[in-house]
């Protein structure tokens, strides 16, 4: 068997604003003197970055009363003191030059009437700090960083190729795997280094914001190759996802004025926030809604059974929602029909960001469990996890987060790339073991299709592991995953047997990583018997220090199970107090 292979110094296995800025680095330093190759399993384009809506947190205005220490201050507390506080520090420092940077390559940020970039509040933040442009912010960016790659030769694009699995031996990186649908062959992807920029896993979930591709292919590949993946029990559930489809109701919504009400008509976040009120941070305001919800102050969607209660935009008025909100109001009227100038949307709380990832250092270098650097391996974006987020996002420091770390991984991997004389590859059984392992999902010609264990997964995931949880639903959802992971490897059934754009056998190595990456979220949850952030256990409601103030890391371990172990988080400025909005 021939193995067919291409060679680049650095491959990026992404394109989304983490995957762009990493690529935009290497070339803005080091131009031609480096090849690239950008993978994408969507078009370029069409990464789900560019669902992004609301902001990008940075401080600007330091004469007004913003700060670097404002803005990490309110990161770690947002993150219920989870996250490591040299990465915050980094991260806040960075965020300025990134999105001036933006602005020089042709980012059409909104303005202030005398000219000045705009900034919109944000859920958590204590200053109006997330530049926006109107709410299509995400898709500004990527065409601005796209923009700015056309600029440079010397990189290539791998539109709609699936990487599968990555391959690592003595702690280094030595290649990847990638499936081209156009010829249904697999090619050995050799590079110097790599940078995973894959996102988060957000499809893990029926009712969730996030693009159909989210699939978390990069935490799968990374499990698989070994690497620790760090602080997975922790999924952010946004506020306001529109009832039934859960497409994002940006949290712009609220930073422009919008008021959430119950079934009474009650603006209730002033019993749980009343000082931030619906601009508290995400996870207290998406457990509010819960409760209004569970002690019957909801309504109710007859057709999906869904429960909801409604943002309220109607006191805006109309210029101010066509002129910040635009896409909302597109988005209530074409997919729930319902015109936010005239009555209040539908919404309730909805899987939006996987706060855990790649176990990365501060520079998202990748490790391993004993905490040494994969050499050659970057991490980038929602994929990494340097701990900035901890157990909950704060809202526009998601974007920040992919600039900065696309900058730093896309350097760190250029200057790596320099020094090492050539790409290393797999042993050739290795190869041929990848073309087995893929198309070993297409032999069965008969059993259950990959699309209901699928389908069967998110909705075990939206039950057992939602916003409120608990102990023994959790372990019930484990029991139903181990099943359907056992159904996977003996009875799926991919029906086209094709290899060209075999899109039924991509969406089954697609659950195949979803399953690796939900056994990894219901073990590393049920064993946190406490309640941080985003991960509320009813049978364990109190946030536990003296225990608990420590990251996960979950290691593949035999065929169904992971081992756990823990790392102390860095407190470098602010000791752990209690989290009051
Ligand atoms: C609706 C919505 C709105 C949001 N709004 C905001 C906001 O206003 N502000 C904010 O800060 N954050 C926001 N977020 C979060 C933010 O958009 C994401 O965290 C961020 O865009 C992730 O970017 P990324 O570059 O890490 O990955 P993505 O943009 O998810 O890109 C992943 C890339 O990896 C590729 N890929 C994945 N798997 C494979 C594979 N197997 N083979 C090949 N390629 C692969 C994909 O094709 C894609 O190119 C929002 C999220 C959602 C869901």
């Amino acid at each position: 068997m021939t193995i067919n292979s291409i060679e680049h110094d650095i491959v990026i296995v992404g394109s989304g604003i983490a995957g762009l800025r990493a690529a935009v680095e290497i070339k803005r330093m080091y131009g031609d003197k480096l090849s690239v190759g950008v993978i994408s399993k969507v078009q370029l384009m069409r990464s789900h970055s560019v669902a992004a809506e609301g902001g990008t947190a940075a401080v600007l205005y330091r004469e007004e009363g913003d700060s670097y220490a404002l803005h990490a201050w309110d990161t770690v507390k947002g993150s219920d003191f989870l996250a490591d506080q040299d990465a915050v520090w980094l991260m806040v420092k960075l965020a300025s030059e990134e999105v001036r940077l933006l602005e020089h390559w042709g980012m059409p940020w909104s303005r202030r009437p005398d000219g000045r970039i705009a900034q919109r509040p944000f859920g958590g933040h204590s200053f109006n700090r997330a530049l926006y442009a109107a709410d299509k912010t995400g898709f500004y960016e990527m065409q601005t960083l796209y923009n700015k790659l056309l600029e440079y030769d010397n990189w290539e694009r791998y539109d709609e190729w699936f990487v599968t699995n990555i391959y690592i031996e003595g702690n280094e990186f030595r290649g990847l795997y990638a499936l081209n649908p156009r010829d249904g062959d697999i090619y050995l992807f050799k590079a110097k280094a790599a940078i995973i920029a894959t996102g988060g896993a957000g499809r893990l979930y029926s009712f969730t914001t996030y693009s159909h591709s989210v699939t978390g292919d990069g935490l799968a590949m990374a499990f698989r190759a070994g690497l620790p993946l760090k602080d997975m029990e922790f999924i952010q559930f946004h506020p306001t996802g529109l009832v039934p489809s859960g497409i994002l109701i940006s949290e712009a919504a609220r930073g422009e004025g919008g008021y959430l009400i119950n079934s009474r008509g009650e603006r209730f976040m002033a019993k749980y926030a009343p000082q931030k009120m619906e601009l508290a941070p995400r996870d207290i305001v998406s457990r509010a809604m819960m409760t209004e919800i569970i002690e019957g102050r909801g309504l109710k969607d007859e057709v999906s059974g869904l429960e909801y209660v409604l943002l309220d935009l109607r006191h805006l008025g109309e210029d101010k929602i066509n002129d910040k909100l635009p896409a909302i109001r597109e988005i209530a009227l074409k997919h729930a029909g319902i015109d936010p100038v005239e009555e209040p949307i539908p919404v309730r709380p909805v899987a939006h960001y996987t706060m855990g990832g790649i176990h990365t250092d501060t520079y998202y270098r990748a490790l391993s469990i004993d905490g040494q650097w994969v050499r050659g391996l970057f991490v980038a974006g929602e994929a990494a996890a340097a701990s900035i987020h901890g157990a909950n996002r704060l809202g526009s420091n998601s974007t920040t987060e992919c600039l900065v770390s696309g900058r730093i991984a896309g350097l760190l991997a250029a200057e790596y790339a320099l020094r090492v004389r050539e790409a290393k590859s797999p042993p050739r059984e290795r190869s041929v073991e990848e073309e087995k392992w893929v198309y070993s999902l297409v032999r069965r010609e008969s059993g259950v299709p990959t699309y209901q264990i699928r389908r069967e997964l998110q909705e075990t995931m939206s039950d057992k592991f939602y916003v409120f949880r608990n102990g023994d639903d959790m372990n019930s959802g484990l029991l139903k995953m181990l099943k359907l992971r056992s159904m996977l490897r003996n009875e799926a059934y991919v029906e086209d047997k094709s290899r060209v754009y075999n899109t039924d056998l991509i969406l089954a190595i697609e659950t195949l990583n979803m399953l690796d990456v939900a056994l990894v979220i219901a073990k590393s949850a049920i064993a946190r018997t406490e309640s941080r952030g985003a991960h509320y256990r009813m049978d364990y409601s109190k946030r536990n220090d003296a225990e608990w103030l420590k990251h996960t890391l979950a290691l593949r371990y035999g065929e169904d199970d992971v081992k756990l172990s823990y790392e102390p988080v860095r407190i470098t400025t602010w000791k752990p107090v209690e989290r009051k909005y």
